[in-house]
């Protein structure tokens, strides 16, 4: 059905995976014994029972509607169908489900997995994230991964008669590659995708086999240098294809992005359901924070023993959702809307740190500065911008958004080169953070969230 309210998006986290790889620090975990699925699939919906009575609102507040619904993980193409249209009926039932709301499962293309394709669209998802990672074999290999190339492609095959959308992750900047090499994969993953495409560049995580391996010298990663040259070639040769990115690794179509990913980076409300899952509530009207036990088990327990199986829920201060905004929405190419930010969290950047972002190349103020190159959207991003989903009107109508409040109202992006050094360039806008007019903040929090 389809039911005006705010976006509300749902994640599930399933936390199994056939084999860990050695470069995953996702809360993924291996169970050469088997799960016992009916506990778990009755554990997710008792956490959704209990979110769903957590944020219950007032009858005068707006209502939420879904309008995205992410399986990830682990490997959720290790769940049952029926599991997964069990969830989906059962967020159904709890909450409006918008027209044409985005539901999405993260596969891997496995052969097993990909003979499960028919039952998980029968069971309601209508859009599939594959991580293929790469399309050479001997680097699949390297990367602890269990599957071959021509199993991604023949499972990359199904996915495109299955579903309405499918889009593949690729990992790149891995060990000895140059731009050269990584040139000639991307033609060929160019070739292969539809929509969307999301190109990660590896990253040494703690405590993984790779970081021990780094660690004593036996996995050498691509210096700064080449990985830069590497991020660029990814930029023009995605542009090029009518992919740019839309944020630091996702590139879509105009209209194709992830729009439940775009939730989370427009720091929207979404529900973390499952072990190790994150959300962010809003709960009496105060952004929170979610944290679920990591351990699938104890997860489980937890949720048996009192409801749900949160071990942190924490309410944010305003800094704190000004510092998740900036972090979140300058990771997309559309940017931040700075009078949001103003109204959400009652502070403003300095003009001195935007303007010393800009002269570096690294921040770009949109409406001031417009740059209309392949690599930006043009226009499009501003209307792309009003929307919070598919079918979801604008958070607010043009003339509210408009109005000015404070002294730096305008949009700020990240320049491409400023994504790729993104945690100092927040670092920068945040140290400079200052209040603006207490009453304007107060007034427009509310609505806000
Ligand atoms: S399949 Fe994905 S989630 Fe599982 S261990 Fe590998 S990278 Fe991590």
């Amino acid at each position: 059905m389809s039911t005006p309210g705010t976006a509300f998006g749902v994640y599930i986290h399933w936390p199994f995976c056939a084999q860990k790889c050695p470069y995953c620090d996702f809360n993924s975990h291996v169970r050469f014994g088997g799960w016992d699925e009916e506990r778990f699939l009755a554990a997710y919906l008792r956490e959704l029972n209990w979110v769903a009575q957590k944020i219950s609102m007032p009858s005068h507040t707006a209502s939420r509607t879904v309008s995205s619904i992410f399986f990830g993980g682990g490997t959720p193409s290790l769940m049952k169908p029926q599991t997964v249209g069990t969830i989906l009926d059962h967020i159904a039932a709890l909450w409006p489900v918008a027209r044409g709301a985005e539901i999405t499962l993260e596969a891997n293309p496995g052969s097993v997995e990909a003979g499960r394709f028919e039952g998980y669209r029968a069971a309601g998802v209508n859009r599939v994230s594959m991580g293929l990672q790469s399309l050479r074999d001997s680097e699949l290999k390297k990367l602890g991964r269990i599957h071959t190339v021509a199993e991604a492609k023949a499972a990359l095959a199904i996915a495109r008669d299955t579903f309405e959308r499918y889009s593949f992750d690729l990992i790149y900047a891995r060990p000895g590659q140059t731009p050269e090499q990584w040139r000639q994969e991307l033609t060929e993953a160019l070739e292969l995708a539809g929509d969307h495409i999301s190109l990660y560049q590896l990253t040494i995580e703690p405590d993984t086999p790779y970081a021990a391996l780094h660690a004593a010298g036996k996995l050498i990663v691509p210096d700064e240098e080449i990985a830069l040259a590497l991020y660029e070639v990814t930029q023009d040769m995605t542009a090029a294809k009518g992919l740019a990115a839309y944020e630091i690794s996702n590139h879509a179509r105009p209209g194709a992005e992830s729009r439940h990913n775009q939730l989370y980076w427009r720091y929207g409300e979404y529900a973390g359901i499952g072990p190790g899952a994150h959300g962010r509530l809003v709960v009496d009207g105060v952004r929170t924070a979610t944290v679920a036990e990591r351990n699938p088990e104890q997860w489980a327990g937890c949720v048996e023993d009192r409801g749900h199986g949160y071990t942190e829920i924490t309410p944010l201060a305003p800094a704190e959702e000004a510092d998740e905004m900036l972090l979140m929405g300058l990771r997309l190419a559309e940017g931040v809307d700075l009078s949001r930010l103003e109204r959400l969290a009652g502070v403003a950047p300095s003009k001195a740190a935007i303007e010393g972002l800009v002269d570096l190349g690294l921040l770009q103020r949109v409406g001031l500065a417009r740059d209309d190159s392949a690599t930006w959207r043009g226009n499009e991003l501003d209307e792309i911008a009003m929307c919070l989903g598919p079918g979801v009107p604008p958070e607010q109508p043009p003339a509210a958004r408009q109005r000015r409040v404070g002294t730096f109202r305008e949009t700020i992006r990240a320049t491409p080169r400023g994504r790729f050094v993104l945690n100092a360039v927040v670092a920068e806008l945040a140290a400079s953070f200052a209040p603006v007019t207490p009453e304007l903040f107060m007034d427009n929090r509310g609505a806000e969230h």
